[in-house]
């Protein structure tokens, strides 16, 4: 059975930004025919939840309290794909316009839900590593 790294909140666990989720029920049907490993890379890049939300802006992630979160997201990118490599993974089915998660979309850094053109930066590593980057809207075109 082939492993998938899956966005963690997608899964119904709550390590969203705010305590909550982003559950996907129809996700979990995956599960019959792949093995999907949750991931939080926010969480394992070391920060709390709830959190304060960040947003990219140019090469850093600044939170909304204007401080630079970015070493704790690369920190998260760098064990998820080490947890990918790990468990040969092949995709990753992660959250849209996550600073960490989006693939394509992310907000632009303003908080004002503006989404401009990039990559998170879980997505953007595990993507320049290989692995091909799916998210909870497209998932079921390719598996
Ligand atoms: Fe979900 Fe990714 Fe944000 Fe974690 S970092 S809450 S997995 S979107």
């Amino acid at each position: 059975m082939n492993n998938i790294i899956v966005s963690s909140c997608l899964l119904g666990n709550n390590c969203k930004y705010n305590g909550g989720n982003n559950f996907k029920p129809e996700l979990t049907l995956l599960s019959k025919k792949y093995h999907l490993i949750p991931f939080c890379p926010e969480v394992m890049g070391g920060l709390s939840t709830p959190r304060v939300p960040a947003e990219i802006r140019g090469k850093k992630v600044i939170n909304q309290n204007q401080i630079d979160v970015t070493e704790a997201y690369l920190k998260g990118a760098n064990l998820c794909l080490e947890l990918a490599k790990k468990n040969n993974c092949q995709y990753a089915i992660l959250k849209s316009k996550s600073p960490s998660c989006g693939f394509g979309l992310i907000y632009d850094g303003s908080f004002t839900k503006k989404a401009i053109k990039g990559n998170g930066i879980t997505a953007d590593l595990l993507y320049k590593n290989g692995i091909v980057i799916l998210n909870e809207n497209n998932y079921s075109q390719k598996l």
